[in-house]
Formats: structure tokens, sequence, C-alpha cells
């Protein structure tokens, strides 16, 4: 690919560009937080989940120091439903520091790469995006669109290194920040991972996997290795209120911060759910629900048996720290993760 071709991409991006809550008007430079927080929340997840909470997330908070000066506990509440729990307490790590170096964020890739939760793509994206500097942010759309336009063959992850360096040199000197969105568009819109639109491609001429017509074979992936699934008894401890006991899990780990309904470890292997009884938070007349809640995360499957229980006054006083209850009207306030949701829900519902 050479120059006229990223001219072609760029002509072919002012006229279809797409408009995203997130995106300056064409021809405007972007805000560095508005990139950065946006680029953090696409993370793992699509243009479609992430707008609404962008949008609440910049309403509430529409600069860098005004997310720095939030408790953790509403970012994290705020956050709920977008998974990846450790981004959101990266976020406001991050917030805070570059709040306390003068709200603005770093132009150089050593000073993005020194703040919490930003890696080698978010730098580049932010660079690029925000500064115009002539960045190669290669997500999983561009990676796809390169490995196509190359006809690389090896497959993913080997192939990222191959793939960061031909994307590297594509990079124009100039309308550095609309290339890079350019290409994220055109792999979004038109080379899409299935039927991709080849005839309506501005780098067709160029593209080889479409001379070879293997384009949609590409990229090709390494088998994945299965996810092992492990298991665990849920309490859900409701009072006549209402009211759902919950805690607060460790700070650092798998949804660490993050609220939760009690439960007893997860673990590979059969589940007991009469056995998982004797990890419940207070004694009291458990009932095991039928059915499963599933979810899975990065590393592995989760199937969690829900136990039901209501509360009466006497044994409240045995409630263990970090503990509380929580009324109906107050559930969407908590740091509350997807698999919580539906394991009160199947209690609510069976
Ligand atoms: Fe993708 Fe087809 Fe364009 Fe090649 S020609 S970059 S495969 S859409």
């Amino acid at each position: 690919m050479t120059t006229t071709h990223a001219s072609r991409l760029l002509a072919w991006y002012d006229r279809h560009r797409r408009t995203l809550p997130w995106r300056a008007p064409a021809g405007r430079r972007a805000d560095p937080y508005v990139v950065w927080l946006s680029e953090i929340m696409l993370q793992q997840t699509t243009v479609a989940t992430v707008g609404d909470y962008f949008r609440r997330f910049i309403e509430r908070w529409p600069t860098v120091e005004a997310l720095a000066e939030a408790p953790l506990d509403e970012v994290l509440s705020a956050w709920a439903g977008l998974g990846y729990y450790a981004r959101a307490r990266n976020l406001h790590a991050c917030a805070r520091a570059v709040a306390e170096s003068g709200g603005r964020f770093p132009k150089d890739e050593s000073g993005l790469l020194a703040l919490p939760g930003i890696g080698a793509y978010t730098a580049a994206a932010i660079r690029a995006i925000a500064f115009d500097e002539p960045a190669s942010a290669v997500d999983g759309n561009v990676e796809r669109v390169i490995a196509r336009l190359f006809a690389i063959e090896t497959p993913l992850p080997d192939a990222k290194t191959e793939i960061k360096t031909r994307a590297a040199k594509l990079v124009p000197p100039e309308r550095a920040g609309d290339y890079a969105q350019a290409m994220m568009d055109l792999g979004a819109t038109v080379c899409t991972p299935r039927n991709p639109r080849c005839v309506i491609c501005p780098l067709m001429t160029a593209c080889k996997a479409r001379k070879q017509g293997i384009a949609e074979e590409l990229p090709r992936r390494a088998p994945k290795a299965a996810k092992p699934t492990r298991r665990g008894l849920a309490f859900v401890l409701a009072r006549k209120d209402g009211a759902i006991l919950l805690r607060k899990r460790p700070p650092k780990g798998l949804l660490g911060g993050m609220d939760e309904v009690p439960s007893s470890p997860w673990r590979e292997g059969k589940l007991s759910p009469e056995k998982a009884l004797a990890e419940a938070p207070v004694p009291a007349r458990w009932q095991i629900l039928d059915g499963l809640v599933r979810h899975t995360f990065t590393h592995f499957h989760l199937e969690l048996t829900v136990a039901r229980a209501t509360a009466t006054t006497g044994r409240l006083a045995t409630l263990a720290p970090g503990t509380s209850w929580c009324t109906v009207d107050r559930m969407t306030e908590r740091a509350l993760p997807t698999v919580m949701r539906k394991v009160i829900a199947h209690a609510v519902r069976s």
C-alpha cells in the first residue's frame, strides 16, 4: 500500500465516516479525555453497548478532573454491566494520575504507557486521534484489514507482530488521526468478518486476499484452548421488604471491588449444593432453586446454583463484616456485575 492508498482511504472516510458519540466533528481535533474514555470502554465491548455508558459518563463526569474526584464505588457502579471491571478501577486510577499532573494527558508514548490501564493500543489511539501523531493503532478491526490487504496466512496470535509492522508502515504523515479512524471504520463497516464488501472497498485494487479469493478466510486463528467450567452456590438472602444481602469483593482480582451476593468458592468439578450450604453467610432455611445461572469470563465459564432464603430479624446481627443490605430501589446504584444481576433475577423469578 502506498500514499495513494492512504489518500483513497481518507477520501472514503470523508464521505462515509461513522457518527459516534465520542467522535469529534470533521476537521476538529478530539479531546484526549474523550478519546481515552471511549477507547477504554471499547476494549472487548461493542460500539452499540458502549454508546449509552459513554454518554452517561461524559454527562456525569465531563472532565478528567471530575472523574478523578468521584468515589471509586460510584465509578464501579456506573460501569456495572460493561464487564472487565479491572478497566474501571484502572480508569479511575488513571484519571487521578492525570488530574494530579495538571489534568493534561501526555502526548508521548512513554508518558501514556506509564498511566494505569493504558497499553500500546490505547496509547497509539490517543496519540493519533487526539494529537494527530503518526501512531499506528491496531485493534481487532484493523488487524483484519491488514491481514487481508497483505494476505497474511499465519494464524493469530502469531501473526500479530507482522500485522503491527505492516500497519505501522502505512500510517501517512498527515491526518494520522483521521487515518486511524478510517481504518477502524473500514474494518467495522466494509471489511467485516463475514461477507466483506470488497466491491465498494477503497482498498480493493491493492488487496491481496481479495485477489486470491481468500478474504473471508482471513485472519486465520489458532484453535483456542477450551475454557474450564467453575461451579458454585450463590446465596440470595432477602429481607421481607425485598432488600438483598450483598457483600463487597476484595479490591484486587476478578470483579475486584464490585458488589456480589455471597457465594461458595467457585471451583472446577462437580458441585454438591447441599454441602456448599455450609458456606452460607447466615443460618437460614435455604431453598436450592432449580436451574443454573451461566456466565462466561475471559478464562472460564461459571455455573452458579442459587439458594434463596428469607432473613429473620434475629439473624441479622450475625452478618459478616463487608456485607450490607441493599433495597430494590437502590440496586441500580450498586456496582453489581452482570453475573450477579443474573443471579438476583433468577432468585426473583423462581
Ligand atoms: Fe477487506 Fe475486501 Fe477491502 Fe480487501 S478488498 S480490505 S478484503 S473489504
